[in-house]
């Protein structure tokens, strides 16, 4: 199957425009011409992710995070992204990625996150505008209510270990405390607390936030979630081969089985 008519898939999935304006997402590297075989989702391309994907004579990697992500002036191995990008291309792999589009997309990571823990009243924390009207289907994060209008968050995590049975959450508050609205953002999302707290909720879920950041959530009464930046994410792009498989059942997909995080 052509590269192209693969990437359309893929748009219909996560559509590029609903991706932040600083991001860098679409086909990264290769030829559009190109006929593929085999497809690899992965959360990260690293050196034991291009392996894999070499391993199983993947033509496309579609990986979550876009590498390269800044402009480059030099390709070369003296850099990690520039190694990474040589081998790759060498081993004939195009690299795609849609990032932020897939965290905001209608049935993306923050929507999957959000099912996952049974919240109700489900919108996005910024909703994008239409030429006409605001979706609340799709935009940035997620917000809504706890099942039962309130939960303690030792339940909450209980919902989402049900899922994603590998996390080690760390939490500001005690397993106890009681929380009702939960805003969501997949990632490192502790940037994102001043529009969690401006949607009046008690709780946030993210993968990952600073110290200080857990500091300003205490301060404003919101209690922090972490689960670990890979373990809010790299679910998804699991969801995200078997949604391509689905729709595109003459091609192989394979979701990474290498691709693992200890921190
Ligand atoms: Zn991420």
């Amino acid at each position: 199957m052509q590269l192209d008519s693969i990437l359309t898939v893929l748009q219909e999935i996560a559509p590029l425009e609903y991706a932040e304006n600083w991001d860098n997402v679409g086909l990264l590297a290769g030829h559009r011409g190109r006929t593929i075989s085999g497809v690899m989702t992965c959360l990260t391309l690293t050196s034991i992710t291009l392996q894999e994907a070499i391993d199983a004579q993947a033509g496309l990697v579609v990986c979550h995070h876009p590498i390269p992500f800044k402009p480059l002036s030099k390709i070369t191995s003296d850099t990690t992204t520039g190694k990474l990008l040589l081998d790759a291309l060498q081993a004939g792999i195009a690299i795609y990625s849609s990032h932020t589009a897939w965290d905001n997309a209608r049935t993306g990571i923050n929507q999957q996150l959000a099912d996952m823990m049974g919240l109700t009243s489900i919108k996005p924390l910024q909703a994008f505008a239409q030429p006409k009207s605001v979706d609340e289907t799709v935009g940035v994060g997620r917000y809504g209510i706890a099942s039962g209008a309130e939960t303690t968050i030792g339940n909450l995590l209980q919902r989402l270990q049900a899922t994603l049975p590998s996390i080690e959450p760390r939490h500001t508050h005690g397993s106890e405390h009681l929380v009702s609205k939960i805003g969501i953002v997949c990632g490192s999302g502790g940037s994102m607390l001043a529009l969690v707290a401006s949607r009046g909720c008690d709780a946030m879920l993210t993968g990952e936030a600073t110290y200080h950041q857990c500091l300003e959530a205490e301060s404003l009464g919101i209690a922090m979630l972490m689960i670990g930046h890979h373990a809010s994410e790299a679910f998804a792009m699991k969801s995200l081969a078997s949604q391509l498989q689905t729709k595109l059942p003459s091609l192989r997909v394979l979701a990474s089985q290498r691709e693992a995080s200890r921190f």
